[in-house]
């Protein structure tokens, strides 16, 4: 596994190896979920490349770029074992010297759910992914579920910039109780870890309650029941899986998407109704 950190040998590297590329961009500290999208690059790809990159764009002045965990040497060993072929790690100052001052505005798409909680959060997603789309060239873009704005955020970047990669999404890797593994699950105190879950019991019973014909009104009020006392919910609702914007009620293709606070720390989860 060849790991390169600057832009030019990047290019040279990426630009060298059999096709089809497949790319999955992480921030680190990774686990099993990362390790999904390296598996499922694998079983349509020749080659696979990793970017790990704590990307200080996407990542509010009051949040924990400075305290989320970094443990390169850790993910690398992972990545190894998970048989990919290239790691693209660069330090912030390769990514953003001195002067850079450009960034991709994704309108509104941007602004709602995710993008309401943590202004600025998808251009700094956007941004910092069409750059290491640039520098990688890959053939296949894979995201995880888990990340359903983000997902819809890039899709719609890849349609509107004429990007020529293919976007796949990847299922959400859950832990046995329900909760969807994240970096931040680090975080947790042991009574937060155990309240956690009941995040994604939430979205099930509004998923339940609005299949079973009640108004959103009510169906928000009963699912934000489950969702345990101490947790601060940001917000519960079904939405259009391309543009986000809020459905009366779930249909075909739409996403159930919730987002709360355990203590300090923000959970969010989803649950994908196939088209
Ligand atoms: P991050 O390192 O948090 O930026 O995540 C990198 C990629 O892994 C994103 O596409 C995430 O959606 C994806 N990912 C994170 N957690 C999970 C999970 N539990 N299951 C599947 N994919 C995940």
């Amino acid at each position: 596994m060849q790991v390169v950190d600057a832009i030019l040998p990047a290019r040279a590297a990426f630009g060298a190896v059999p096709r089809p590329l497949g790319f999955v961009p992480t921030m680190g500290a990774l686990h099993r979920g990362h390790l999904e999208l390296v598996r499922a690059a694998r079983a349509s790809c020749r080659t696979v490349a990793v970017s790990l990159f704590v990307n200080p764009l996407q990542f509010g002045p009051d949040e924990d770029f400075a305290r989320y965990p970094r443990d390169l040497a850790g993910d690398c060993r992972q990545l190894e074992e998970a048989g990919v072929d290239l790691v693209f790690a660069p330090e912030r100052e390769t990514m953003y010297p001195p002067g850079f001052s450009t960034s991709v505005d994704v309108g509104e798409i941007g602004a709602r759910y995710e993008g309401a909680v943590r202004p600025g959060h998808f251009r700094g997603v956007a941004t910092v992914v069409l750059k290491l789309l640039n520098v990688v060239r890959p053939d296949a873009l894979f995201l995880g579920q888990k990340d359903a704005q983000q997902t819809a955020v890039l899709r719609r970047m890849v349609r509107d910039l004429d990007l020529d990669v293919r976007v796949e999404i990847v299922p959400t890797v859950r832990e046995a109780d329900g909760l969807a593994l994240s970096s931040r699950n680090a975080y947790l105190s042991v009574a937060q870890r155990a309240a956690a879950p009941t995040l994604q019991r939430a979205l099930r019973e509004l998923y339940a309650a609005l299949a079973r014909g009640d108004g959103k009104e009510n169906a928000v009020r009963a699912a934000r029941g489950l969702l345990d006392p101490a947790a601060t919910l940001d917000y519960l609702d079904v939405v259009d899986a391309d543009t986000f914007e809020p459905l009366d009620a779930p249909r075909a293709g739409a996403f159930v998407v919730g987002a709360a606070r355990f203590g300090q720390t923000r959970l969010l989860d989803n649950i994908w109704l196939p088209a």
